[in-house]
């Protein structure tokens, strides 16, 4: 079994599989995102980190047309809801015409679409 490789904060690969990950608090059962010192709903200090998995919802989204240096626009940024319950902020790789509320979106790991990577994770439509 080879040790997790930090990337960022959040990411961190298993082996060769990428994979993001949240918190989720011993006590009262809350998966939160990002990774903090206590639970957001409780203040217990006793969280297990968790992988975020799994199809989000959109919340909300928007086309940005005016980036940061380096940055390649328009390009997409969503706000998804897991199922676990964490709401994540992230680009998409899709067209304005694909995005509605409610479509399912998946993780991917890489440069995102507009490129300048905070964290090398960005949603992608989960259905074709
Ligand atoms: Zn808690």
């Amino acid at each position: 079994m080879s040790l997790p490789t930090v990337l960022s904060s959040s990411v961190q690969t298993q082996g060769d599989r990428p994979q993001l990950l949240s918190q989720c608090c011993k006590a009262c059962g809350v998966t939160t995102f990002p990774i903090a010192a206590m639970c957001s709903r409780c203040g217990h200090d006793c969280l297990a980190h968790v992988e975020l998995a799994g199809e989000a919802k959109v919340f909300s989204w928007t086309e940005i047309h005016r980036g940061g240096a380096g940055m390649k626009t328009p390009y997409i940024v969503a706000l998804a809801d897991f199922e676990s319950g964490p709401r994540l902020f992230a680009q998409v790789r899709a067209e304005p015409a694909q995005m509605r509320t409610g479509m399912p979106l998946k993780l991917a790991f890489g440069v995102p679409p507009a490129g300048a990577p905070a964290d090398a994770y960005y949603f992608v439509p989960s259905a074709p």
